[in-house]
């Protein structure tokens, strides 16, 4: 065998030598002497003698197929020939292969030691661990910080290594990451092998390693213990400061009420006209100062975003006056005219931060005073916008604001262009504090400007009217109500309230309840109210649903849907787009309640109405008796007329009662919101923070309905978790709604308890 290959390849070699031509004479040649070889040597083995026409027959067919056969041959030769030119080539190409692949080897475990030397000097952690928490890599400061190699902590899960609690954190953090597939960081503290404590800011990344075919997370972690430390020492400085603040507001304010009220006065009376010129400076300028002081102490707010409102009845007369006053007093110094002018349609009372409200109206009109030359007008038209919302138009004659600067004046220390003549008269903080306090407020502040024409800033606020102090009719409307609330206490308060108008309530208190109350009821009610945030669903799914039944055709009558809602952002037009007909605020009103039952259920106001005279139809509420001494607790806590309210529909007893039971329920509700907080702390995730917010929102409304109205406006700002101020103090106002609610419920219980 091994020689056939042998004499292959030496024919091979012979014809590649020899060339295709003469090979083929030389297999001619071969060929016809081979043939009369065989063919002499066969005829004399069997006839015993060589003819010669045996002979030339052979040369003539050796002749005939030997351009064949060596066609044949020589062809395979090619062929050969061929391929065993490309398996050199090949085998040249192997061997380039093999010495770039040596190559990128040497490169590769370079590099991978490259690495590993970068993740080492690293000072942050860096570790890898699997779906099970076993740690797969792992460098330096790792080691240094569990004081174990990795080799040992290879394959140890955190529950070998670290404190039980500290462990279990890690592996939820771990399990929540690989859950939501996103990047996950939180803050963490870890105590050393020397029992040092440091506080890491811990970076997962899910990872899926298809070479093991599992999901595994890759860590990042930074010691940020001195930045927290620092922190802290600016929290602790940012308070301390904040109370020196306001100790010395406090004691300022006092005096300086003093000058504007008496110098105020004084201004009423009989005065020379030198006098009367040298008092108006006197009260201007306190005003000023008391103005100027606010706004200092709320740059300080600002920073934390800590600015608070305290509403209280303003008598909208006693607010026009006191603009107009100041106003005047400022214009006239520059001789400048000062034109006030307000609807008819303005409420008696609202219910309004007064002291807010005028720092920002200040500040507009010694703006307008400041950049109107003299001799110039400033115009105020007050309008109310809608039942509870009022805009405060200013208007002056003065040098305006370029276009692309009008943004910029809202930024805290800007000061337009064009009037940085004037700079010595400004701070460049009083637009900026007053639109923030304008956003808190319900509303916002806005310009419109037109160099050397003049500019028009326009104030809008939320405030709700009040009522109480008017006499109040209740009329009659026998309905059949279902009330889907989850708040104990807000259902004992609009029970009552519903009641008292003679509807007939059913109580559901999830979605799920509610749908079994329309079923049963077979669709019998005449109104649907509805809160908005449920164990189980919100008002509006249910209220989409109930329409999605009606459009569908499978209920033939649709009863009125109505939010009840503790929001006071949002508009009627909003509810209205999400499913609603209506909507009333909470803490509800007798009044609300009254106003919507007439105006869509109007037969009973109607008759009401025909039969004006007796006396008998109407439930006279009576006008809110406040005692000095009540309005004090009422303006830092709690609030009076919602709780004459009640007493007035549900009886002392009764809002006794209730103020017993949310004393019971506000344990469980405080829980539920300060379990919340602490897995957001721990986690930092959307879920956790929206849970939080919602738990807020719900203590809101229980604060709200029985009266708590410092605290509920705190729980306003714990249930906006859309800013940068809520990450900031969440926690301080949970632990501020903690502290406070037992002390604040027991002035509203001795407010009522008092009560005639
Ligand atoms: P300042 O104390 O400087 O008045 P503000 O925050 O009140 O600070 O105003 C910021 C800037 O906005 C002012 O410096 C001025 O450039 C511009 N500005 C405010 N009100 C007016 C106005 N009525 N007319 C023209 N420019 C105004």
């Amino acid at each position: 065998m091994i020689n056939l290959k042998q004499y292959g390849s030496q024919y091979v070699n012979w014809v590649l030598r020899l060339g295709k031509g003469r090979a083929a004479l030389w297999g001619l040649f071969v060929l016809a002497i081979l043939a009369i070889l065989i063919q002499s040597l066969l005829s004399l083995i069997i006839t015993g003698e060589i003819h010669t026409i045996d002979i030339f027959r052979s040369i003539g067919f050796g002749l005939i197929s030997a351009p064949f056969v060596i066609y044949f041959f020589n062809l395979i030769v090619e062929k050969l020939e061929r391929s065993r030119q490309r398996l050199a080539q090949s085998l040249e190409d192997l061997s380039i292969l093999r010495e770039q692949d040596a190559r990128l080897n040497a490169e590769l475990e370079q590099q991978a030691e490259f690495l590993r030397a970068f993740f080492n000097v690293s000072p942050d952690l860096v570790f890898y661990r699997d779906d099970k928490g076993h740690f797969l890599s792992c460098n330096r400061a790792m080691e240094i910080l569990t004081g174990k190699s990795e080799k040992e902590l290879i394959n140890s899960t955190p529950y070998e290594i670290y404190p039980e609690d500290t462990a279990k954190l890690m592996m939820e953090t771990d399990r929540d990451t690989l859950a939501m597939n996103t990047t996950f960081t939180y803050e963490q503290w870890i105590r050393h092998p020397n029992n040092k404590l440091s506080c890491f800011e811990i970076r997962k990344v899910p990872y899926y390693d298809p070479l093991s075919d599992r999901h595994c997370i890759m860590g990042f972690g930074r010691d940020i213990t001195e930045r927290k430390r620092y922190q802290e020492v600016i929290e602790k400085n940012s308070r301390d400061k904040s109370t020196l603040m306001a100790t010395i507001s406090h004691e300022l304010r006092t005096p300086l009420n003093g000058i504007i009220g008496l110098s105020r006065i004084l201004l009423e009376g009989e005065l020379s006209h030198q006098q009367r010129e040298y008092l108006k400076t006197i009260n201007i300028s306190a005003v000023s100062l008391g103005h100027i002081f606010s706004d200092i102490i709320d740059l300080e707010k600002i920073d934390s975003r800590r600015i608070e409102l305290f509403r209280s009845e303003v008598e909208f007369s006693q607010l026009i006056s006191d603009i107009s006053h100041f106003a005047n007093l400022m214009a006239e110094q520059k001789k400048i005219k000062f034109h006030i002018q307000y609807e008819e349609n303005l409420p008696n009372f609202i219910y309004v931060d007064n002291a807010r409200l005028s720092q920002i109206l200040w500040n507009l009109v010694s703006n307008a005073v400041k950049f109107t030359p003299e001799g110039g007008d400033i115009y105020l038209n007050i309008v109310r916008r809608d039942n509870d919302h009022f805009d405060f138009i200013l208007r002056d004659t003065g040098i305006g604001i370029p276009a692309n600067e009008q943004r910029k004046i809202f930024a805290m220390f800007y000061q337009a262009e064009n009037s940085q003549t004037k700079k010595a008269q400004g701070s460049g903080i009083g637009l900026a504090i007053s639109k923030r306090i304008a956003k808190l407020m319900g509303g916002d502040l806005t310009v419109e400007s037109e160099v050397n024409q003049g500019s028009t800033f326009t104030l809008s606020i939320q405030a709700n009217e009040v009522k109480a102090k008017k006499a109040m009719k209740i009329n009659t409307h026998s309905l059949k109500v279902l009330l889907v609330e989850d708040i104990e206490v807000n259902v004992v308060v609009a029970r009552a309230m519903l009641e008292k108008f003679g509807c007939e309530v059913d109580v559901a208190m999830t979605g799920k309840e509610a749908f079994e109350y329309f079923e049963k009821a077979q669709n019998s009610y005449d109104l649907i109210l509805l809160d908005i945030q449920l164990p189980d669903t919100t008002g509006f799914e249910i209220a989409n649903k109930l329409r999605e039944r009606y459009e569908e055709g499978s209920v033939d009558y649709l009863p009125l849907l109505v939010a009840l809602t503790a929001n006071i952002i949002q508009t009627k037009e909003e509810y209205q787009q999400q499913g609603m007909d209506d909507v009333l605020r909470k803490p509800l009103s007798l009044e609300a309640l009254s106003d919507c039952l007439n105006d869509y259920f109007d037969e009973g106001f109607s008759e009401a109405h025909s039969q004006h005279s007796d006396l008998q139809n109407f439930c006279q509420i009576k006008p809110v008796v406040v005692e000095q001494e009540v309005i004090k607790a009422k303006t830092s806590s709690i609030d009076s007329v919602i709780l004459s309210e009640l007493v007035d529909v549900m009886g002392k007893q009764a809002v006794l009662a209730n103020l017993e039971l949310f004393a019971r329920l506000m344990p469980d509700y405080l829980n539920s919101l300060t379990n919340a907080l602490k897995l957001w702390k721990q986690t930092n995730s959307a879920e956790s923070r929206k849970q939080t917010a919602d738990e807020a929102h719900k203590i809101k409304g229980a604060l709200a309905s029985v009266g708590l109205i410092k605290l509920q406006e705190i729980a306003q700002l714990a249930q906006m978790d859309d800013s940068e101020e809520w990450d900031l103090n969440i926690e301080k106002w949970t632990v501020e709604i903690q502290n406070q609610w037992q002390k604040d419920l027991a002035l509203a219980v001795d407010w009522v308890e008092k009560s005639a």
